[in-house]
């Protein structure tokens, strides 16, 4: 079990009050999405981001770069993919590549 499936295990372990604590806390301190040339006014407007465990943005966008790679979660958990908010979840685009 890797560093990702061990943080997704944990996820799932938690209430839904505390999990919808952690999303909307990590978009803001963790993830990197808004500093990234694709993320839009859309996805701004609808706070969205942590697309590596949410999956697909709802807005339609045009995708220019990704900076996930840079970004230090992907780091830390040891996340395989990128382009999460076009691509699916880390979790959808693990168990479609298997
Ligand atoms: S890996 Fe990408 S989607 Fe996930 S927190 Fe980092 S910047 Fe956001
Ligand atoms: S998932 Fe990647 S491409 Fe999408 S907004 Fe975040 S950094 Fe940019």
């Amino acid at each position: 079990m890797d560093k990702f499936e061990k943080i997704l295990e944990k996820m799932l372990e938690m209430s839904e009050n505390q999990l919808n604590t952690l999303i909307e806390m990590q978009k803001k301190r963790i993830c990197i999405c808004r500093e990234c040339p694709s993320f839009n006014e859309c996805m701004n407007e609808n706070k969205e981001g942590l697309f590596c465990i949410l999956g697909n943005s709802n807005c339609s966008l045009e995708l220019i770069e990704c900076k996930c790679g840079e970004c230090p979660a992907h780091i830390r958990f040891q996340m395989k993919y990128e382009l999460y908010c076009v691509e699916g979840s880390e979790e959808e685009q693990r168990s479609k590549k298997k």
